[in-house]
């Protein structure tokens, strides 16, 4: 397949850029490297040369935004696209909170561009017929009692722009994929809904660097490395009065190879015209507290906490019921010790303390 990968510059779509090269795809990435790394791109391909089968001659970047729908059509038509995996995204729920027009201006508007500029590629052609989009489960909102683990089915109630903006653009792409679909042209869509990425490929070379940087593993890792940008070096656990077992949140934490699997047998599954939706997770939760743990048993490291307060928009308990994926694709985690999830992270970033910027 030839495969549009948006967002590949960054942390989840760089690990599928390297997935799809190893299975024998052309790639193009697309991104503006607002938030991606040019240095990804290179680690991918160097990933890719050092399979030895020339693989990295497959892939392609170009640096732009997914609402330029000029040079996304040509890039569409010149390489004779027929896949698009949808990462290039805003993704943070607390900055969505202050910065709500940008979510939504990048998520729910700029993936509309992308749709639009995918229907012009495909007016001369057969242009995209399969749509893989990165959703997530915070377009569930907070579950309710007896709703966790979360199935595909609960209502989707975001509590957060970041969250909203993902919800809206799933249901812009289930009308393109009719109206696509109604006028002769097949057009078929997974809608993935991420639970909590973590880790790196086992190359060593793929990371995870995201400027700032808030999720809780890197964060951990940053702190025990002493390079967290604030210059503290310490870990803020958001909240310890959540009514869960110890008091701390809940997730889901979905290898980034794992989570990649998936967007690759749902490539293979899709028939012509369809709409599948999933949830990606493990199906288990771990607190913040024992994802601390976890992270000192890995590094042999104490890792310097504070207890603070809540963060807003935090629901206390997320995890997924991955039945669905599991049944109807196959799909099977091959991470499901948060150890071991751990360790290729820390690999990495041992080895990148300062990410890929500089080594
Ligand atoms: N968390 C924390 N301290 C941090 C970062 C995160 O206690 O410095 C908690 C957060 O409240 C959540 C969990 O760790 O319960 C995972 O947060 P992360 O930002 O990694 O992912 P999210 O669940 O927001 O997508």
């Amino acid at each position: 397949m030839a495969i549009l990968v948006t967002g590949g510059a960054g942390y989840i779509g760089s690990h599928a850029a390297l997935r799809l090269l190893r299975d024998g795809h052309r790639v193009v990435i697309l991104d503006n490297l607002f938030r991606g790394h040019a240095e990804a791109v290179e680690a991918v391909r160097a990933a890719a040369a050092k399979e030895g089968r020339g693989l990295e001659q497959n892939l392609r970047f170009v640096r732009g935004s997914i609402d330029d729908e000029a040079l996304v059509t040509a890039t569409l038509r010149d390489n004779a696209v027929d896949t698009v995996m949808h990462f290039a995204a805003l993704a943070y729920v607390g900055e969505s909170v202050h910065q709500p027009l940008a979510y939504y201006g990048v998520n729910t508007a700029g993936g509309t561009a992308l749709l639009r500029a995918i229907a012009r590629a495909g007016e001369h052609g057969a242009g995209v017929q399969r749509f893989v989009f990165s959703s997530t489960c915070a377009t569930y909102g907070e579950p309710g009692p007896g709703e966790v683990p979360i199935k595909e089915t609960l209502k989707q109630n975001p509590i957060n722009p970041y969250g909203a903006s993902k919800l809206f653009f799933e249901r812009v792409l289930a009308d393109f994929s009719a109206a696509q679909n109604a006028a002769g042209k097949a057009f078929s869509v997974a809608m993935l809904r991420y639970f909590n990425v973590a880790g790196c490929d086992r190359s060593g070379l793929l990371g995870e660097q995201h400027d700032p940087e808030t999720h809780l593993i890197p964060v951990i890792l940053q702190a025990l490395l002493g390079v967290r940008a604030d210059g503290k070096n310490m870990l803020t656990v958001f909240g310890t009065d959540y009514p869960t077992l110890d008091g701390s949140c809940i997730r889901d934490y979905v290898h980034v190879d794992d989570l990649v699997d998936a967007h690759v047998r749902a490539i293979a599954a899709l028939k012509p015209g369809e709409i599948r939706r999933y949830n990606v997770g493990i199906g288990r939760g771990h607190s913040v507290k024992e994802v601390i743990a976890a992270a000192e048993k890995v590094t042999g490291m104490k890792v310097p906490v504070t207890f603070g307060p809540r963060r807003a928009g935090d629901p206390a308990t997320l995890f997924a019921d991955s039945t669905a994926i599991r049944t109807e694709l196959g799909w099977s985690p091959r991470y499901t010790n948060l150890e071991d999830t751990i360790a290729t992270a820390w690999a990495w970033f041992k080895a990148n303390p300062h990410g890929y910027a500089k080594r």
